[in-house]
């Protein structure tokens, strides 16, 4: 068996390290560099590059050089259209929906996937050139917020790459782990990750041994590539103004802009004006031009405002969530290479009132967290306790289109949760699982990450069978749900595989929504609440009038039969004041008719058993009578 190496799969740059005797080490590129560039590259013969060497051709051959990968993996195609106009590559859709990238060079298309396998193996032989042994086992991180979709596609990439993915682990967690592996005292740290493409925080206790994450919250859509992004912008805009050109049509140029708003943005984190030169940037009226502008540390922050009010979200997020207040945080540990902007540092110190910590390196720290939770799966790193959360919260749909959590965000993982469900229907031979994942109380404000039918339902009334659903989340935060139906011991299962979870802006948004939302969601799911139990009664009411067909007068049937047709019609109107009206004038008609069909059937002198019938009866309409089991009922099966 060869070794185990921790890597930090990341947008813009990736770094590899390992355990040596008891302590991390980061390894080396073959071209020498700590961090590689994220970077891969198709030369017309046929030729691979990946790293330095790719991102140096990245000007000349933009369209067969591939960068920022990180951003489509695990996505739908229609999930990232702003992205994919935004790289120098060609995008699409492929007949799945997935996102691949065209290379011209190659003759070929690509899934991200595949393109994040290139670099994993550039990885995997650059470690193994340095250890001189094989390579064929990983820890593999990757944000926080990253979903279940898009932890699938990051093992894929790590199998496709050769390596047995023992872990996937949770970007900040792993910082953290490098930065508390020492600490004796016990404190309550914020890592604040703010990568090439992605943002996290997370809340964690350490300590000790312990590292217990209390919440986590982000933004995958959101790094620094939006930072140079606002630079490049900028750029073209200014070009246009002065010389008529739009440099964004042109690849070559565009490229030239894209890596001189990087260069700029870095220097900018050090000094306060940079200039910015592009000699022969393009051609006018058949002379050559060249791009000289001057920019402010000043201007530069101005541009990104917008970004800036972005990073404020999840840290306000993740300490609401921890039921924490900024004075109960020892560190804020600063992680990824943006975070080395003056503006975010001052942003983070004016949210926490903390000065920022910035005692690890950005740079590395994520990849030595993953080189030890692989010795600590190795044995090599003892006495380790990580306790790391889901980011989102996961369930599925039932009746009325309600989504009904399993498992709420933040949960410590690994974790199993079963809640029973029940048929909407007579004879419903089978149910539909539709899992979600997200924040909103109705199914169809959240992400569908997978849906299965449990079928062989033998034939039983409404209410009656009982199918166990269990959401097992594993230490990779990845997803597997069963159903099982109690009576027959049928089992269905599923782990949720391939693309199409949540997109980082969609999460943000569903969050952002979720709040902005909260009222008018909370009005609909009141309104579903009711229609339901107005379904339940209705349904209750007329069983027991044909269970009891000789026992109730002809007149009080009449009427009991109109009310209920009222209550459906009252259902049907969406009106919730006629809604409550009617089940009110239904439930107090019917009493009275339970009341005497009771006294009929019971001896009047046992008072103690009519009235535990009477609950019994009362539960029959309101409920299943296994109501202590049933949390919810499936929509009905169409
Ligand atoms: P990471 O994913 O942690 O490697 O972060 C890479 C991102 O950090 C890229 O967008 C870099 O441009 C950015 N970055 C690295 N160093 C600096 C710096 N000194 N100032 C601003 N951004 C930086």
């Amino acid at each position: 068996m060869g070794k185990t190496v921790g890597i930090d799969l990341g947008t813009t740059n990736s770094v590899v390290a390992v355990m040596e005797n008891g302590e991390p080490v980061v390894i080396s590129t073959a071209e020498g560099t700590r961090t590689l560039p994220s970077v891969v590259g198709f030369k017309k013969d046929g030729e691979r590059l990946v790293g330095v060497t790719a991102k140096r051709q990245a000007v000349v051959n933009p369209e067969n050089t591939v960068s920022s990968i990180k951003r489509f993996m695990g996505h739908k195609f229609s999930e990232v259209v702003a992205e994919a106009s935004r790289v120098s590559y060609k995008v699409k859709e492929d007949k799945k929906g997935n996102v691949v990238a065209v290379i011209p060079a190659a003759d070929k298309e690509f899934t991200p996937e595949e393109i994040s396998a290139m670099i994993l193996q550039k990885l995997k032989s650059d470690a193994e050139g340095y250890l001189g042994t094989l390579v064929d086992q990983a820890v593999i991180t990757v944000p926080a917020y990253f979903n279940d979709s898009q932890r699938k596609a990051t093992k894929d990439a790590g199998e496709i790459a050769g390596l047995k993915v023992l872990r996937i682990i949770n970007e900040p967690t792993a910082a953290a782990l490098a930065y508390g592996l020492d600490k004796k005292a016990n404190e309550t740290i914020l890592v604040f990750d703010l990568g090439g493409g992605t943002f996290d925080v997370s809340i964690l206790d350490v300590g000790d041994g312990v590292f217990e994450v209390k919440s986590t919250a982000g933004d995958s859509h959101l790094g620094g590539d939006d930072f140079d992004a606002k630079i490049v912008e900028w750029l073209a805009k200014e070009f246009k103004k002065d010389q008529g050109v739009d440099l964004k049509a042109d690849k070559q140029a565009l490229q030239r802009l894209r890596e001189a708003g990087e260069k700029a943005k870095i220097e900018l984190s050090s000094q306060v004006s940079t200039e910015i030169n592009l000699p022969f940037i393009t051609m006018t009226d058949g002379q050559p031009a060249h791009l000289v502008m001057t920019l402010t540390r000043a201007k530069f922050e101005e541009l990104c405002a917008d970004l800036l009010a972005r990073v404020k979200v999840p840290v306000q997020t993740a300490l609401e969530d921890a039921k924490l207040k900024n004075s109960d945080l020892h560190e804020v540990i600063m992680v990824g290479g943006s975070s080395r902007m003056p503006m975010v540092q001052e942003l983070v110190k004016a949210l926490t009132d903390k000065e920022p910590n910035k005692s690890v390196n950005p740079d590395e720290v994520v990849a030595v967290g993953a080189a030890i939770q692989a010795g600590i799966l190795g044995g090599e790193v003892k006495d380790i306790l990580l306790l790391d959360v889901t980011p989102l919260s996961l369930g599925v749909e039932t009746q009325g289109g309600i989504f009904d959590k399993i498992v709420e965000r933040n949960m410590t993982i690994p974790t199993k949760k079963s809640r029973t469900y029940t048929t909407a229907v007579d004879n419903q031979p089978e149910v539909e699982i539709h899992i979600l994942q997200g924040e909103r109380p109705l199914a169809k404000d959240n992400k569908s990450i997978g849906r299965f039918h449990l079928g062989g339902i033998p034939p039983a009334p409404a209410r009656v069978p009982q199918v166990e659903v269990t959401f097992d989340i594993d230490a990779n935060g990845i997803l597997q749900v069963s159903a099982q139906d109690k009576a027959t011991g049928n089992q269905q299962k599923i782990t949720i595989t391939g693309s199409g979870n949540l997109d980082r802006t969609e999460i943000d948004r569903m969050m952002q929504e979720a709040e902005m939302n909260a009222e008018s969601d909370k009005k609909a799911q009141e309104m579903l609440e009711v229609k339901n139990e107005a379904d339940k009664l209705a349904y209750g009411v007329e069983k027991f009038l044909r269970d009891n067909t000789d026992k109730v007068p002809e007149a009080d049937k009449t009427n009991i039969e109109d009310k209920v047709r009222a209550l459906r019609e009252a259902v049907a109107s969406d009106d919730h004041e006629r809604i409550q009206t009617a089940t009110r004038e239904l439930e107090t008609d019917f009493h009275k008719i339970t009341e005497e069909v009771y006294k009929q059937t019971t001896p009047t002198e046992n008072t103690a058993e009519p009235q535990a019938e009477g609950e019994k009866v009362g539960a029959g309409v309101g409920a299943a009578a296994n109501e202590d089991v049933i949390d919810a009922e499936f929509k009905e099966e169409k």
